[in-house]
């Protein structure tokens, strides 16, 4: 299996390379410009491995991809590399439109073409995984669910980029035939998420003492699901999914985000006692503009069809995950001070 595997150095990408490469054996190629959230450091354990190779393009240049395919000569594509972070889709909307609805297309013309000239037998086996996220659904009300039926109604730049991206791929299989499989995933965590998003930001600030700002009244609700659950699913979807079918992932663990912010709080307390409580650090600050108020996955489709379960319970993950910060400063060190005098992301409080 050789299996291109773009955006690799960011959060969800990383943890999916280490799996493909160390557990499951195959060969990947890594294809990822390295924006702000790539980073190399979070594949130190694949990096001298003969089955794992780097390349740094970006995958909205048609060259730079015609020539990944031909020189790697994928039989899998999982494509996951996005500019993710909603609150810079406010601020800035170019990139997001400019990676997530332009690459895509990019990628996928050239997977097509790459599809087309294989044989028989290797065009039938040959899958592309377009990797989503639930939030193209748009919101929730208190009750309810996102089904794979959901109509689409996205609210940030973000999202409606994403959304655009998963219409191209449904797009180029039904037009062109191209294997394609979508997923679309509710929020994950876990280590080495860039220290921006709410989980990580609160865990570092709160050891720093420093405070901790929650959106809102941190009513917020998500359905958070820890990273390595997502990975075993991407595994399993793009391995077994039906084509032209799209796939929602989510660990059945909605929070509030201000049970979040405040369970972190309790887990440090624990682990690194403070003079006072950590949640006295909570700070809340005025909203985000078109903030959703709620996203709840139903996943009985990938767990009926391809048996997947979540295997992590939030508390469990919530505290492997704080752990992790815990003991690798070295990775997120540098990453907190090169962005320290970024007023994004001291202040972000929201994946
Ligand atoms: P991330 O921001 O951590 O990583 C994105 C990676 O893509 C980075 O390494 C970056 O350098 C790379 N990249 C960006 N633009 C690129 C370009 N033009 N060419 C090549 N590489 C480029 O993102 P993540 O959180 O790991 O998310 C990965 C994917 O999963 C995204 O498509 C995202 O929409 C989706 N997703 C994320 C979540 C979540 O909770 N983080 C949930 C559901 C779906």
């Amino acid at each position: 299996m050789r299996v291109l595997v773009t955006g690799g150095a960011g959060f969800i990408g990383s943890a999916l390379v280490r799996h493909l490469v160390l557990e499951k054996g195959y060969d990947v190629l890594n294809v990822d410009v390295l924006t702000y959230a790539g980073n190399l450091a979070s594949l130190r354990s694949v990096e001298d491995k003969p089955n794992y190779r780097f390349l740094r393009a970006d995958i909205s240049d048609a060259g730079a991809m015609a020539r990944a395919f031909s020189d790697f000569a994928p039989t899998r594509v999982m494509h996951l590399a996005a500019e993710s972070h909603v609150d810079r889709s406010i601020t800035g909307a170019a990139d997001f439109v400019q990676t997530n609805v332009l690459g895509t297309f990019t990628l996928l013309e050239t997977a097509r073409a790459h599809w087309l000239a294989l044989d028989e037998d290797a065009r039938d086996a040959f899958r592309f995984l377009h990797v989503s996220t639930d939030e193209v659904y748009g919101s929730l009300g208190a009750e309810g669910l996102f089904r794979e039926e959901t109509p689409y109604d996205p609210s940030s730049p973000y999202s409606a980029s994403k959304a655009a991206s998963d219409h191209l791929a449904k797009a180029w299989h039904r037009t062109y035939g191209l294997p394609v499989v979508v997923s679309n995933c509710s929020n994950n965590y876990g280590p080495y998420h860039f220290p921006e998003k709410l989980i990580p930001l609160t865990i570092l600030n709160a050891l720093a003492g420093q405070k901790l700002p929650v959106y809102g009244k941190g009513e917020n609700v998500r359905d958070w699901l820890f990273v390595d659950d997502h990975v075993r699913a991407l595994d399993l979807i793009a391995e077994r999914g039906r084509l032209g079918e799209t796939y929602n992932v989510g660990g059945r663990n909605e929070r509030r985000n201000i049970e979040v912010v405040e369970r972190i709080c309790a887990v440090l307390d624990q682990l690194v006692p403070a003079e006072r409580p950590r949640r006295e650090l909570i700070e809340f600050v005025s909203d985000r503009p078109g903030h959703d108020a709620r996203y709840a996955i139903d996943a009985t489709r990938l767990e009926t069809e391809l048996g997947w379960r979540a295997r992590e319970d939030f508390d469990s993950g919530i505290e492997k995950t704080v752990a992790w910060y815990l003991e690798n400063e070295w990775w997120w060190g540098p990453l907190r001070q090169s962005y320290a005098g970024e007023r994004l992301g001291l202040v972000s409080p929201q994946a």
